[in-house]
């Protein structure tokens, strides 16, 4: 791999390692590009506080110790400072004002509940409801024509155990929503190296017949995850075999 735009910090209180850790580890792993893309904070109402992400008052810091390394590793490798977000369409538009405050360079969409998340069922919950997986398709396709996202993490997190016509139908129209927009698709590393329901064959089946652009992502949770190489090896015998259009690097979305 050349570039990797899905790692994380410990600031989202479920990543370990420090920020030069995961650069020396990408380092060693022989990429080119090394993406930070922290799961964001969110202004939620009522003092709502969700637990997987950073709090707003730590932003300036994650965004100047990600610069810092970048000018510090300056010629070795590219590292860029990104977040990893969910569209919840109500609170999007003031967390996007606060965000352009602090010149992020590019947002990974990463919709782990669909549209709002104060009590509501996560992408990643078995299901068998068709209105879940519309929900969850409609939320990401709004989010996709938004025109703000790099691409999409994740994009089979939706654990849709239903008909695999229903799927068929929901998930077509995702990819070709991501198609028309050009937003990439991400294979997710941290996926295979768990055998998580995601990556999900059928899911691929389709973005390959659709011909929607893929990426591999570590959604790296800690620093020795840019040394497995085996899930690559997996990732890219996936590809290989559905005849998926990978792309080695993805231009940055400015917001
Ligand atoms: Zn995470
Ligand atoms: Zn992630």
């Amino acid at each position: 791999m050349l570039a990797n735009y899905h790692t994380h910090t410990a600031r989202c209180h479920h990543a370990t390692g420090t920020e030069e850790e995961y650069v020396r580890s990408a380092i060693r792993a022989g990429l080119q590009v090394l993406g930070f893309s922290d799961h964001s904070p969110y202004f939620f109402p009522d003092g709502y506080y969700s637990p997987f992400r950073m709090r707003a008052c730590e932003l300036p810091d994650y965004v100047n110790t990600v610069r810092g390394l970048r000018d510090a590793y300056r010629g070795q490798i590219d590292i860029h400072v990104g977040l990893e977000v969910e569209y919840y369409p109500a609170l999007f538009p003031r967390l996007l004002d606060f965000l352009r405050a602090y010149e992020i360079e590019y947002l990974l969409l990463g919709q782990h509940f669909p549209g709002e998340e104060i009590n509501m069922w996560g992408s990643g919950a078995r299901t068998e409801e068709e209105s879940r997986l519309r929900q969850y398709c409609h939320s990401v396709m709004e989010a996709y024509q938004t025109g703000l996202f790099t691409y999409h993490a994740h994009p089979d997190m939706m654990y849709f155990v239903g008909d695999d016509k229903v799927y068929t139908k929901y998930m077509r129209q995702l990819c070709r929503e991501a198609k028309a927009c050009g937003i990439p698709l991400e294979i997710n590393l941290l996926g295979v190296r768990d055998n998580r329901h995601y990556p999900t064959r059928r899911f691929w089946e389709i973005a390959a017949e659709e011909g929607c652009p893929v990426v591999l992502g570590y959604d790296a949770h800690e620093p020795e995850a840019f040394a497995n190489t085996k899930q690559v090896a997996a990732a890219k015998a996936l590809v290989g075999e559905l005849g998926l259009a990978l792309l080695e690097t993805v231009p940055l979305r400015k917001i």
